[in-house]
C-alpha cells in the first residue's frame, strides 16, 4: 500500500496551507487515490515551480502527482531558454459529489452538441469529453503556453475549435508546440493522440 499524503506548495504557506488530511472534505477524493504516493497542490501563488499555474475554473488549485510535477519542472527546464513557460491548468479533478456530477452533466450536454455541430466528427467526441484520466490521478495534466509574454491561444473556441482552423493553428505556431511537445515527451509524458487534445495539451506521466 502507498502512504498517501498531499502537500500544497504555495508563496504563501499561511494562507493556502498544507492541506489538512481527513479534515478538508473538498479534497478527501484526494487520499483514495491509489496510483500516487504524493498529490501536489499548486495554486496560481506557487513559486517552487519554474513553471505558471493557473486553475481552470472553478478550481483555485491543481493536484497534480509529484511525479507529474517534476515532469513538467524537467520539461520547462529545457524550455526557460527558448523564451517558451508552460502553464498549468488542470490536474486531478475530484472535489466531491456535486461538481462530479455537474462535471458529468456538461460531458453529457457538451458531447450532443459537438455531435449536432461536428456530426462528421462524431467519433472525436469520447476523446474530448471523457475526463481522459483527470479523475484518476494526478498523473494527466492539461498545460498551456506562454511565448516570449504572450499566451498562446490555441483552441480560440474551446472544444469547439474547428478541425480546419486546429490545423492552421498547429501551422502558425509549429515550432512552438513542436520543443514543448518533444520537452514534455523527453520528461516521461504522453501527449494526447486527439488533434483537440493535443492543442489542449493534454499529457500523461508514464515515467
Ligand atoms: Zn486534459
Amino acid at each position: 500500500m502507498f502512504a498517501l499524503r498531499t502537500r500544497s506548495i504555495s508563496q504563501t504557506p499561511a494562507k493556502n496551507g498544507r492541506l489538512d488530511e481527513g479534515t478538508d472534505s473538498r479534497y478527501d477524493h484526494a487520499f483514495h487515490l491509489t496510483r500516487l504516493s504524493t498529490v501536489e497542490a499548486l495554486d496560481r501563488s506557487s513559486t517552487a515551480t519554474p513553471f505558471l499555474v493557473r486553475p481552470r475554473w472553478p478550481y483555485d488549485k491543481v493536484l497534480v502527482s509529484s511525479k507529474a510535477m517534476h515532469g513538467l519542472i524537467d520539461a520547462q527546464s529545457a524550455l526557460s531558454d527558448r523564451g517558451l513557460t508552460l502553464i498549468l491548468t488542470r490536474g486531478y479533478e475530484s472535489r466531491g459529489t456535486f461538481i462530479r456530477v455537474m462535471h458529468q452533466l456538461a460531458r453529457i450536454i457538451g458531447s450532443t452538441l459537438f455531435c449536432l455541430v461536428y456530426p462528421h466528427r462524431a467519433r472525436e467526441a469520447h476523446s474530448i469529453f471523457s475526463p481522459n484520466g483527470h479523475d484518476q490521478s494526478g498523473d494527466c495534466v492539461d498545460v498551456g503556453v506562454l511565448y516570449n509574454d504572450d499566451v498562446l491561444r490555441l483552441l480560440p473556441l474551446g472544444v469547439f475549435t474547428p478541425l480546419w482552423l486546429i490545423k492552421s493553428i498547429a501551422r502558425t505556431h509549429q515550432r512552438e508546440l513542436s520543443m514543448v511537445a518533444d520537452a514534455l515527451q523527453k520528461a516521461g509524458f504522453t501527449i494526447h493522440g486527439n488533434a483537440t487534445e493535443a492543442l489542449q495539451i493534454h499529457c500523461e506521466m508514464h515515467e
